[in-house]
């Protein structure tokens, strides 16, 4: 199974993403945390993906691109999540979906835009696994250390002044998206209200995927 998260940073796509991926054994393929391993590890792409991620613009096409094609080639269904961001990726990932005769659903996460910046900062990540908290939706853990002992960072774009910047990014370059599926030659469309708690986003999510319940969270 293929399921495309679109929506604003903040929405809550990698919430349910780890949720599903628990639940259900969807894979997630999150750009965003593939490009933070690579730069942990000091990758050329790494190095390459840094002053953009940085500065919150969009990694160039060409790149991000190649990196999905590669992990789709591993993959018998994944649950893009951050992915496609602009339409030629999302051309792209049509083509690849087309080829392999693999049909997919778009959940699009619907959200205020000053709930966005609230989620954003107070969100709380572990670098290493990418799991999300947030200081008063999802508390971390006391003294901020995941189970794994892995301390817990602040995102350097969940910054204001970044926020405000990816926010202005999506309505330019991501927000067309919602367009393009809404087209009846794509896959299905699915708007979800994703200002409700995060077991409810997951039971929407759930349901429209035709599973019959979703697990506690993790
Ligand atoms: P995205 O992957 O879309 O950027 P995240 O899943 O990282 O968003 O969520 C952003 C922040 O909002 C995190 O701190 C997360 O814990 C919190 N969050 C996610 N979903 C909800 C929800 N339904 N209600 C309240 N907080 C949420
Ligand atoms: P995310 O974790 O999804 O919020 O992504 C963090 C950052 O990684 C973005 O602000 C971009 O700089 C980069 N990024 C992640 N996914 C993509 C993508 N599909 N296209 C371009 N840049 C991306």
């Amino acid at each position: 199974m293929d399921v495309i998260f679109l929506g604003p940073p903040g929405a809550g796509k990698g919430t349910q993403a780890q949720i599903l991926e628990k639940a259900y054994g969807l894979h997630q393929l999150s750009t965003g945390d593939m490009l933070r391993k690579n730069r942990i590890e000091g990758t050329e792409l790494g190095k390459l993906a840094q002053s953009y991620m940085d500065r919150g613009d969009l990694v160039p096409d060409d790149i991000i691109i190649a990196v999905v094609e590669k992990e789709l080639e591993r993959l018998p269904g994944a649950l893009f999540d951050g992915f496609p961001r602009t339409v030629p990726q999302a051309e792209a990932l049509e083509n690849l979906l087309r080829r392999k005769s693999r049909p997919y659903t778009v959940i699009l996460f619907d959200v205020s835009e000053g709930m966005i910046r609230e989620r954003l900062i107070g969100r709380w990540v572990n670098p290493k696994t990418g799991r999300v908290f947030h200081e008063r939706f999802s508390p971390p853990p006391d003294g901020k250390i995941d189970a794994d002992g892995t301390p817990l960072i602040q995102r350097e774009d969940d910054k204001p002044e970044a926020v405000r910047h990816r926010l202005e990014v999506y309505h330019k370059q991501t927000e067309p998206l919602i367009a393009y599926y809404g087209d009846p030659r794509r896959g299905r469309l699915v708007k979800v209200d994703a200002t409700e708690s995060v077991e409810n986003v997951s039971k929407v999510i759930a349901h429209a995927l035709g599973f019959q319940d979703v697990a506690a969270s993790p």
